[in-house]
């Protein structure tokens, strides 16, 4: 009992709760969805722009519920999640001419991810001759001004890919 009373364990539990979530700050945040690069949303799932994208047109499926880990993922959730990446490479076929599609998840630290407290799929286009990654990352930098451009022509077609509800 002593080392449960102890001040620096309350202390400790204190700033874990306090640390906030991105991912849980966009879902609850009133802000238009424009300001927060987000495609799609609802109350389980949304699709957004990724801020640091590997390459333009780089997109984030997340589930609304903070997990850190896939095995207590709902199957339902995560099927609808399956059903947003279909759609999503649909999309970034059509909108952007995307020639390849890449579709990962990086799970906790040691799987590279960076936003490790709640799981998220990337899916992002290819093109042909786009494979050097180190040049994809680089070109981020450049693409800067072109990220808005590509979040508006992806936004545009949105609502006629996502169809989650
Ligand atoms: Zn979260």
């Amino acid at each position: 009992m002593d080392i449960l009373d102890a001040p620096y364990k309350t202390g400790y539990i204190g700033v874990k709760k306090a640390k906030s979530c991105i991912f849980c700050d966009i879902f609850a945040s009133k802000k238009p969805k424009v300001d927060l690069g987000i495609l799609y949303k609802d109350t389980e799932l949304m699709i957004l722009m990724n801020k640091y994208p590997y390459s333009p047109g780089h997109i984030l499926i997340v589930p609304s519920c903070h997990l850190d880990n896939l095995e207590d993922l709902e199957s339902r959730l995560w099927l609808k999640m399956s059903k947003a990446l279909k759609q999503a490479s649909a999309l970034l076929k059509d909108v952007l001419n995307a020639e390849g599609i890449n579709i990962g998840m990086n799970i906790s630290k040691a799987g590279g991810a960076g936003i490790e407290e709640h799981i998220h799929c990337h899916i992002l286009p290819r093109w042909q001759g786009d494979t050097n990654f180190i040049t994809s990352i680089a070109n981020t930098r450049v693409y800067r001004s072109d990220f808005d451009e590509i979040y508006k022509k992806l936004l545009r077609q949105s609502s006629k890919y996502f169809k989650l509800e």
